[in-house]
């Protein structure tokens, strides 16, 4: 295997001086702050200017639905029909070629349009003639298409006006995401190495189809860019462990990337649904949200997971949600497996901030959530919010934290999620105090919480996944954290992302 040694370069949480680090066999074999008197392979001078560091994990994503979203025409921007209908036209004039795949927009909100009388498929069918052209509203719950998309969906067009709603809608996206693989795979590939430029080397898939065959079937394709913790799902579970699969193990065909991730379960809603499951009703109303499985349910299906050799990651979002999942995990007998995670924990009991650490259960966030959630927590959580998304009194409890995007949520970008978590503050905002700052991560947390090592240094015998940035993770501002340049990543001591070393 090749060798590469980095000379001048900076290093994450090593300050006062510059160090010579030689990377051969996939892993990092020596640091040293002298200049060497010869070198092996590759030399690669990082001026000392650029910092190198472990390279990141992003522990929650949908990989496929943001591989989706990526190819997707953004409409959140819309402020009309019009001007959905002129982006669209936008994007095709700028694809150019004769593509006859649907072109799709996402996340239109029709609450101030003044012209949804013109969403009509006539107006989209202008678009891109030809062309199916299907617009998917914010919330899933509407879709607006052209005919030719109509007669895509299976939908007759004749009498239809071109939206449909609810049930129909749901079906139609259902068409619209049912990618083959063969369509899929370069569209994955091509998200993968966003990731990479973005200094990721490992994901959470937390997708939600079986994801096993998925991936080894893209790895057998080339696929090499990010290792994958595959999630599953209870549907999953029979099919893992007929491969004989607990969480953890190498995934045979994976050719050392593909790892069996966590069994995931749902448990409540969502703040924007109002279906967060919260020991409060919702302002107005005598409804707590949505508690999907009766808790002793929710009990057999952790001792399952737990008795299987499954790391379990359970969603939980309101703070009565938190409460009963936290209850039941103190009550399994053999305890969780390590890794184990409440996914989002965005709404807590003072009683139960300390309670992660004592569980020994990771808070597994998602920072770009707290500043899309603002206005629906003050609103929703109204005089509760001291205690919504609290990551300092959760590390202060004891917990251990991991950062991820849930994207398409948000979008796949971990050191937009570091800049979230440390100011609370929205981009564009910076420097104005932010949203309950008391409750912010230092820059340490934040970059431990989304380094592969959970350390903010490389060290003599870590595995080479490994980022190069121009600026210092531990030192930037919100504002450059956002902008971080990454010139550089490496898996296993392998180029995943180059440019401009
Ligand atoms: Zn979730
Ligand atoms: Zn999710």
């Amino acid at each position: 295997m090749s060798s590469i040694t980095f000379i001048n370069a900076l290093l994450v949480d090593k300050p006062g001086s510059t160090y010579t680090v030689v990377v051969s066999n996939g892993h990092v074999t020596s640091i040293s702050p002298s200049t060497p008197t010869s070198t092996e392979g590759e030399v690669v001078d990082l001026e000392s200017k650029r910092y190198l560091g472990p390279s990141l994990v992003d522990a929650h994503t949908h990989f496929t639905a943001w591989t989706l979203n990526r190819t997707r025409v953004d409409l959140s921007k819309a402020t009309s029909a019009k001007d959905a209908v002129q982006m669209m036209k936008d994007a095709a004039a700028k694809e150019g070629g004769d593509s006859t795949a649907p072109l799709v927009g996402r996340d239109f909100r029709v609450g101030k349009w003044p012209d949804i009388g013109d969403m009509t498929k006539e107006n989209l069918d202008t678009v891109a003639p030809g062309r199916p052209v299907a617009l998917i509203a914010g919330d899933l719950h509407s879709i607006w298409l052209s005919s030719a998309a109509l007669h895509f969906v299976g939908v007759d067009p004749l009498g239809e006006s071109g939206v449909l709603l609810e049930k129909a809608s749901f079906d139609a996206i259902g068409v619209l995401n049912d990618l083959r693989e063969e369509a899929l795979f370069p569209l994955i590939q091509a998200s993968a190495k966003a990731a990479a430029a973005r200094g990721v080397t490992q994901i959470v898939d937390l997708e939600m189809k079986h994801n096993i065959p998925n991936w080894i079937s893209r790895v057998a394709k080339g696929f090499d860019t990010l290792r994958v913790d595959v999630g599953m799902y209870t549907e999953h579970l029979d099919d893992a462990m007929s491969r004989g699969l607990k969480s953890g193990d190498e995934v045979p065909g994976g050719e050392g990337l593909l790892t069996v991730g966590p069994y995931k379960i749902i448990t409540d809603g969502s703040l924007g649904a109002r279906t967060a499951f919260c020991c409060d009703p919702y302002p107005g109303t005598k409804d707590h949200g949505l508690w999907i499985y009766p808790n002793t349910e929710l009990a057999s299906m952790l001792a399952f997971g737990t008795s299987h050799s499954f790391k379990l990651a359970v969603h939980a979002i309101g703070d009565e949600a938190n409460s009963r999942t936290l209850a039941a995990f103190a009550a399994l007998d053999p305890p969780p497996l390590p890794g184990s995670s409440i996914e989002h924990a965005q709404m807590l009991l003072p009683s139960d901030f300390s309670t992660f650490g004592k569980l020994g259960l990771i808070a597994s966030i998602q920072p770009e959530h707290l500043l899309d959630d603002i206005e629906l927590a003050d609103r929703f959580w109204e005089g509760r919010t001291s205690r919504a998304f609290p990551y300092r009194s959760l590390i202060d409890g004891g917990a251990k934290i991991r950062m991820g995007s849930d994207c398409p949520v948000a979008p796949l970008e971990p050191w937009g999620a570091m800049a979230a978590g440390v100011s609370r503050e929205r981009q564009g905002e910076e420097g104005l105090g932010g949203w309950h700052p008391e409750q912010a991560l230092s820059h340490r947390e934040a970059y431990e919480g989304s380094t592969w090592s959970g350390r903010a240094s490389i060290e003599v015998g870590d595995v080479a996944d490994l980022c190069v940035t121009n600026g210092d993770p531990l030192a930037a501002s919100a504002k450059e954290l956002r902008a971080m340049v990454v010139v550089g990543t490496l898996l296993e001591g392998r180029w995943t992302h180059r440019e401009g070393i």
